[in-house]
């Protein structure tokens, strides 16, 4: 028998409680009952993202978020600048092409964190309607400075709207919407957040909210006008994800007995004990800007078959984790500790992690990672 560990960015592990209140017999979605549950979450999501403004919840993944974001704030003909740095990147590029959108993108090599200087020349090509970007590139392990961001295009090209796709990073590091001037940001359930995949969920600014009544893109379902003036009566335009706000509610209330700040310290900390263990271990960390606290991007050792990492720290000792997406694909492996995920957990992977490096014929000191790691967290 092992316990099983979710340790890759997303999905991530859930609370006993919230899934205590997702098995909850199920309740009718046009009752008082439902929309007393759904005021409370709004309120909640309200204080996540730091805002006085509307978050609209989705029935969708992440992707569902980042599509109604290209929906709602563009139209056919625009152009988008797209910081281009890992496989979500790649996203919003393709659903970009998909709206008849022309996409101008800022490539920026896997593992990098986007150059002001060279997004202040881009800018410089002017008529962006709307700039998007990752604040957390999950693929890659690096972040982007959104505040750095965000600053340069207000000063560059003052209307462009910054939309920010946050799914492992709202709820990770500090993210402030309205301060930044920010104008989109999204996340999605199962990252940061402590549920399941199936729940998108996106912010807008006024700006934002303007450009989205004047598209004249093709949309239905996530056409977020229509979701705003049902939300805002505590309903929604169509038949929600019941159980999964019901285990929102209860998410949002055990971030809230957290708060905020420790949040990030916790976030801040796993972090750092996964680097410093993997480093202790001889091994180099992928991201070499800026590091997401949500994710450690872990390049393989020469002479280790990298695909077989994941699989054997599944098979072996009931730890997942991810490994390398596309061009990366056996050169890297990721460790995600976001979300209901605490010392104990990356201690475990650690262990993990040292057996299966030394079952693949890679020369370590036992010990030595989890010393790194112990270290951190007796600080
Ligand atoms: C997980 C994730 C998404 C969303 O992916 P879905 O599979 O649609 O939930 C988008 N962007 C980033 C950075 C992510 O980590």
């Amino acid at each position: 028998m092992n316990k099983h560990h979710l340790m890759a960015p997303g999905p991530t592990p859930v609370p006993h409680r919230v899934l205590e209140a997702m098995a909850r017999p199920l309740i009718h979605h046009r009752t008082r009952e439902f929309e007393a549950h759904f005021e409370g979450a709004r309120r909640g999501l309200e204080w996540l993202f730091q805002t006085n403004g509307d978050v609209i919840t989705l029935a969708a993944s992440g992707s569902g978020g980042m599509e109604a974001a290209v929906a709602n704030l563009l139209s056919p003909g625009d152009s988008a600048l797209v910081i281009e740095g890992g496989k979500f990147g790649e996203r919003w590029t393709e659903l970009c092409a998909a709206y008849g959108v022309e996409a101008d993108v800022l490539e920026v090599e896997w593992g990098r964190s986007v150059d002001m200087g060279v997004l202040e020349a881009r800018l410089e090509r002017g008529g962006h309607k709307a700039l998007l970007m990752q604040a957390s590139e999950t693929s890659t392990g690096a972040k982007h400075d959104v505040q750095a961001v965000a600053r340069v295009v207000r000063e560059r090209s003052p209307d462009t709207l910054v939309v920010v796709d946050a799914i492992t990073a709202l709820g990770v590091y500090d993210l402030k919407v309205e301060e930044w001037d920010l104008d989109a940001v999204i996340t999605g359930s199962q990252k940061a957040l402590m549920l399941p995949p199936g729940l998108a969920f996106v912010w807008l600014s006024e700006r934002a909210w303007r450009a989205a009544s004047e598209s004249t893109s093709p949309r239905y379902y996530f056409d977020l006008g229509i979701e705003r003036k049902s939300q805002m009566k505590n309903t929604t335009a169509w038949t929600p994800a019941i159980s999964l706000l019901a285990g929102l509610a209860v998410a949002l209330d055990m971030m809230r007995e957290e708060g905020l700040e420790n949040i990030f310290a916790r976030h801040a900390r796993l972090a750092r004990a996964t680097g410093a263990a993997v480093e202790a271990l001889g091994l180099a960390i992928f991201p070499r800007d800026l590091r997401s606290e949500a994710v450690t991007a872990v390049c393989v050792p020469e002479g280790v078959d990298g695909k077989a990492i994941p699989l054997r720290m599944q098979d072996a000792h009931g730890v997942t984790i991810a490994g390398g997406q596309d061009g990366l694909s056996g050169r890297i492996f990721r460790i995600g500790h976001l979300g209901y995920v605490d010392s104990s957990d990356v201690l475990a992977t650690v262990g993990a992690l040292e057996s299966t490096l030394a079952d693949l014929g890679y020369s370590l000191q036992r010990g030595c990672g989890l010393a790194a790691a112990q270290e951190v967290f007796d600080k």
